[in-house]
C-alpha cells in the first residue's frame, strides 16, 4: 500500500494488473486538526460514506487499483468542481471565478457549509487562505493520484474502466430529490450515458441483479464531478459511480456494521471479479 498521509490511500494490485480502477472519495475518517466544526463529530460524521473503501478492499486481488480518501468528505468534498464555492461561506471574498451548483445552494458545494440537510458546520465565516489550504492539500492531491493511476492504465492498455465508490442514506432526506422515498439497494449513474459506454451500465446492473439485489440507474444519483472528469467513453476512458444503500451494511446512525457487512462486502468482491472479466475481454488480453 501507498499513501500520502491524511489524504489517500493506494492500493495495488496483487495479481496481473488489469486497467480497472475502484476510487472511494467520501469514506476517509482522518479529521484534521483545524477542522473546528459546531455541531458534534457524530452529526458530522453522517457526511461520509463510512466503510466503502474497505468494502471494495478485495478488488487488488482481481488486478485492479483501489485508492482512498483518508480526509472527510465534510472538510473539502473531492466530488464537486474547483468552482463549485459557497460565497456565503467565505468572509474575505474568493479570488477565482466561481460556479456555483444547485448543491452549493443547498450548503454542500466543494466546502460544506452545513451538515446533515442544513445544520451549520462553523460558527463563523472560513478564510479564503483556509479554503484554498483545503484544495491544495487534500483536493489537489487526491485528483492527482487518481488521474495519475486512470492515465497509467490507459497508456498500458488502450482503455480504463474506473468505478467511483459511494453510500447513500436509505431513505432520501428532505435536500433530496427524492425526500421520502426508500431506494434500491444500488444506484449506478453514468450521467445519463455520457461517461461509460452503455453496455458497461448494462453488464454491472446485470450483475448486481444476479445477485438479489434491487438497482436503479441514475436515479437518484448520476454520478457529479469525478465520473464527470474521467468518463471519456469516445477515448475508452469508461467511469462509472455505485452508490450502496447504507443500510446494507451498517447502522446509519452509530455507523456500527450490520449483520449485512460480510455478505455485502463478498457480493462486491463477487461483482468486481466479473468486471475483471468484462474489462480482460474487451481488452482482449487474457489474464
Ligand atoms: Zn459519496
Amino acid at each position: 500500500m501507498s499513501s500520502r498521509d491524511g489524504v489517500w490511500r493506494r492500493h495495488d494490485p496483487i495479481v496481473a494488473p488489469i486497467p480497472l480502477v475502484f476510487d472511494s472519495p467520501h469514506s476517509g475518517t482522518r479529521y484534521p486538526d483545524d477542522f473546528v466544526h459546531t455541531p458534534p463529530r457524530a452529526l458530522v460524521r453522517q457526511a461520509e460514506d463510512t466503510h466503502v473503501g474497505a468494502l471494495w478492499s478485495h478488488v487488488p486481488g482481481i488486478g485492479a487499483t483501489l485508492i482512498e480518501a483518508e480526509f472527510p468528505r465534510a472538510y473539502i468534498d473531492p466530488n464537486r468542481n474547483l468552482g463549485d464555492i459557497d460565497p456565503e461561506l467565505v468572509g474575505d471574498g474568493w479570488p477565482d471565478p466561481i460556479t456555483p451548483s444547485r448543491k452549493t445552494a443547498q450548503g454542500i458545494g466543494l466546502v460544506w457549509r452545513v451538515v446533515s440537510g442544513g445544520v451549520p458546520l462553523y460558527a463563523r465565516k472560513l478564510t479564503a487562505a483556509e479554503l484554498r489550504a483545503r484544495i491544495d492539500r487534500y483536493y489537489l492531491p487526491y485528483h492527482d493520484e487518481l488521474t495519475t493511476v486512470i492515465d497509467a492504465c490507459h497508456r498500458a492498455f488502450g482503455a480504463v474502466w474506473h468505478v467511483n465508490c459511494h453510500s447513500m442514506p436509505a431513505v432520501g432526506d428532505t435536500n433530496a430529490d427524492d425526500a421520502g422515498r426508500e431506494r434500491r439497494d444500488f444506484v449506478i449513474g453514468d450521467r445519463d450515458g455520457t461517461t461509460c459506454d452503455a453496455a458497461f451500465t448494462q453488464f454491472v446492473a446485470g450483475r448486481i441483479e444476479a445477485l438479489g439485489y434491487s438497482v436503479a440507474i441514475n436515479d437518484p444519483y448520476k454520478g457529479v464531478e469525478i465520473v464527470r472528469k474521467h468518463g471519456r467513453p469516445k477515448e475508452q476512458r469508461h467511469s462509472l459511480q455505485i452508490e450502496l444503500k447504507r443500510t446494507l451494511y451498517m447502522d446509519e446512525d452509530t455507523l456500527v456494521p450490520n449483520a449485512g457487512y460480510a455478505k455485502l462486502q463478498r457480493d462486491l468482491t463477487t461483482i468486481a471479479s466479473e468486471l475483471a472479466r468484462y474489462v480482460t475481454k474487451q481488452t482482449g488480453r487474457a489474464t
